[in-house]
């Protein structure tokens, strides 16, 4: 078992995201940071345990919870190019092997999670990915355990993914802090990659790093030109200040001598500047791996070699290198960040948690799972549906669109009705009138000229009264269209999210209207079957033809009821009018008490009566709730995100209790 690494841990000034003098510590002087970190090393020995690991616990549950779907969280992403050393800093840092070789061998984002816990004497670690976990027993297995977690998540190939792998170590000797280790900057594809894999990774790296809540670790070797680097490159075009970026500089063993003053110049942050500085560490080269130096040996090393360097022994009095001072820099950095972004992070939780809340509610709950309740759900269903189609009846729709509002609508083409029988019987009358050999040519018989036949008169009648019935009929349709539009409507409204049962809905709608429409035709066909019947009650008729005469009198100079054995085509003119009067007021109202009848009233009625029996048959309740996919899935995604941010909210309230 490879030995652990060791190395006492100076306690940094607490982190309060009020207090500048820690905000300060934090972001600039480390000389500082150390000597208030030796100072407070016995009065908040015990304040460190209760507020460091605190935040960077909260953080890391939140994590785990997966809130990062919703928002972003405060992190540090390791970033650099192939080999510039990042694992080895990691790897000093955790105190585990990573794996390690050419190529891209980080190949999806590694978490990793180092909690420093003091009481327990072992070492333990856990490993998750794809919902699964393993733990760990030993640092050795570390290094094979996440090549087969890569494998697993980004194939077995040359591949990446951007899903996260989780290693959590658990140990006295390990700072406290949260890396993401991301695949290295790479600029031209290997046999068997992708071609845009250079493209691919950056693209990821990007995604990390933009992010303000991102603190960006550039690793860049010091024997390469920085200005020539790509990590300090992206990382400055997402943080132009550098006020979150800082640089870590590798092997400064293999520094070119003369290059030196330059390296000093760079960690003492005066060639490239970022607000947050540089450090400088020296980790194991090739060689001492392969002489299996120990990681502690290398620190020891690391130590030795700061010390004796003639250049670089400065930088270790001023605290920028080594990596010790490194973990510390680090954890101070993302506690203090973490205290500062807290109040964001709890009003982006709490309204993200809001949102989601109202718009599970707009989309309504679901469906619950018992078959009892499921009848119930279903009863309700329906019940408010057939309320809708009541409303529908009584005129009592609301936010309907022009098209769809009933009596309006009916009142509209009723009327049209009316207008159109009048119309017919004027243009008639008119044209017997004027045109005298109309009645000649087609309805006198064998009477000599100036008699009027009654059955001719009875003729002339049942041909104008049957001109109205294919329009009868038009008007019938084009109610039976506008009913059905409606109640289609309804349907939509109260069944859009199930697809089932709103198509067994509609099929009651299609089929009814088809039914209702052949009686109410088969009914519209009798009553002018009736019609034939030439039938007026006498008083009415009286009544009638007075005042049809009165008015015509005028214009024809007949005196008022004078009663003639042999009407002159005058007044056969006035008892044709007379008679047409009183069909066209029975008409007028008839055809559309016939319609109402058949293709509202009967209509609505047998399809609440059909619907409710829909209820009844009970195997039929799982089909008819199935819920269109999107809108399961919707609904799902909607009640993941409130369970993982109620739960959020609650590790929020209790850490601020805690604190
Ligand atoms: P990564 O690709 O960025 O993860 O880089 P690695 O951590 O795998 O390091 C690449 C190579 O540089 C490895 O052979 C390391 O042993 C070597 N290396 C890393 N740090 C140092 C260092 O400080 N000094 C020397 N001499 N070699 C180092
Ligand atoms: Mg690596």
């Amino acid at each position: 078992m490879p030995k652990e690494l060791n190395w006492s841990h100076p306690s940094p000034q607490l982190p309060q995201s009020t207090d500048p003098a820690f905000v300060g510590a934090a972001t600039n002087h480390v000389p500082e940071l150390q000597r208030s970190a030796g100072m407070e090393k016995n009065l908040l020995g015990k304040n460190y345990e209760d507020k460091i690991r605190p935040h960077i616990d909260l953080i890391d549950s939140l994590r785990s919870l997966g809130v990062e779907k919703d928002l972003a969280l405060p992190a540090i992403a390791v970033i650099g190019d192939q080999s510039s050393g990042k694992s080895s800093v990691l790897e000093a840092l955790s105190g585990v092997s990573l794996p390690r070789g050419s190529g891209i061998v980080t190949r999806c984002p590694l978490e990793l999670k180092l909690k420093k816990d003091p009481r327990s004497t072992e070492w333990r670690a856990t490993i998750s990915y794809q919902n699964k976990k393993e733990h760990l027993d030993s640092p050795g297995r570390v290094e094979e355990a996440v090549r087969r977690a890569q494998d697993m998540v980004a194939g077995t190939g040359k591949g990446i993914s951007s899903e996260l792998i989780t290693l959590e170590i658990v140990s006295p000797n390990v700072p406290d802090l949260t890396l993401i280790d991301l695949p290295g900057i790479t600029r031209i594809a290997l046999r068997d990659q992708p071609d845009d894999i250079a493209q691919q990774i950056k693209q990821m790296i990007k995604r990390y790093i933009e992010r303000q809540e991102t603190i960006n670790l550039a690793v860049v070797p010091s024997n390469v030109d920085i200005a020539t680097t790509e990590a300090l490159e992206m990382a400055r075009k997402v943080d132009p200040t550098g006020d979150r970026t800082i640089g870590i500089l590798t092997k400064p063993d293999l520094v070119d001598s003369g290059a030196e003053k330059e390296v000093v110049q760079t960690v003492r942050n005066q060639a490239y500047t970022l607000k947050k500085g540089y450090m400088i560490v020296k980790c194991r080269g090739q060689r001492e791996i392969q002489n299996n130096l120990s990681m502690e040996d290398a620190l020891k090393n690391e130590r030795a070699f700061f010390e004796e360097h003639v250049e670089f022994s400065c930088l270790l009095k001023d605290g920028l290198a080594t990596i010790p001072n490194l973990a510390e820099k680090l954890t101070t950095e993302l506690v203090s960040h973490i205290a500062r972004s807290l109040p964001n992070i709890s009003y982006q939780i709490r309204s993200k948690l809001r949102a989601a809340e109202e718009e599970l509610n707009a989309i309504g709950r679901g469906v619950p799972d018992s078959e009892d309740e499921k009848s119930q759900f279903l009863h309700t269903k329906i019940k408010s549906f057939s309320m809708a189609i009541t409303h529908v009846m009584n005129g009592e729709q609301d936010g309907s669109t022009e098209d769809l509002k009933l009596y309006t609508n009916l009142r509209k083409f009723f009327s049209e009705w009316e207008k159109l029988m009048k119309n017919s019987n004027a243009q008639f009358l008119n044209e017997m009138r004027k045109e005298v050999n109309i009645y000649e040519n087609r309805f006198r018989g064998r009477e000599l000229q100036g008699f009027y036949n009654y059955k001719r008169f009875e003729d002339i009648l049942r041909e104008q009264i049957l001109t109205f019935q294919k329009p009868a009929v038009t008007l019938l349709n084009s109610v039976k269209d506008l009913v059905q539009r409606c109640f289609k409507n309804e349907a939509s409204k109260c069944f859009d999210q199930f697809e089932n049962l709103h198509s067994s809905a509609v099929d009651k709608i299609e089929g009814l209207s088809h039914s209702l429409e052949q009686e109410a035709v088969t009914t519209v066909e009798l009553q002018f079957t009736m019609e034939k019947i030439i039938y007026c009650q006498d008083s009415i008729y009286t009544y009638v033809l007075t005042r049809e005469r009165s008015a015509a009198a005028p214009t024809t100079g007949l005196p008022v009821q004078q009663d003639q054995v042999q009407p002159s085509k005058d007044q056969l003119i006035c008892h044709l009018q007379a008679y047409l009067k009183g069909v066209t007021s029975r008409m007028s109202n008839q055809i559309p008490l016939i319609i109402q009848h058949f293709m509202l009233r009967e209509y609505a009625d047998k399809l609440q009566d059909q619907m409710v029996r829909l209820i009844t048959n009970n195997k039929q309740f799982t089909y008819l709730l199935e819920e269109t996919h999107e809108l399961s899935e919707q609904r799902q995604r909607l009640k993941d995100q409130i369970q993982r941010l109620s739960l959020a909210v609650k590790r929020l309230t209790k850490f601020s209790e805690g604190n």
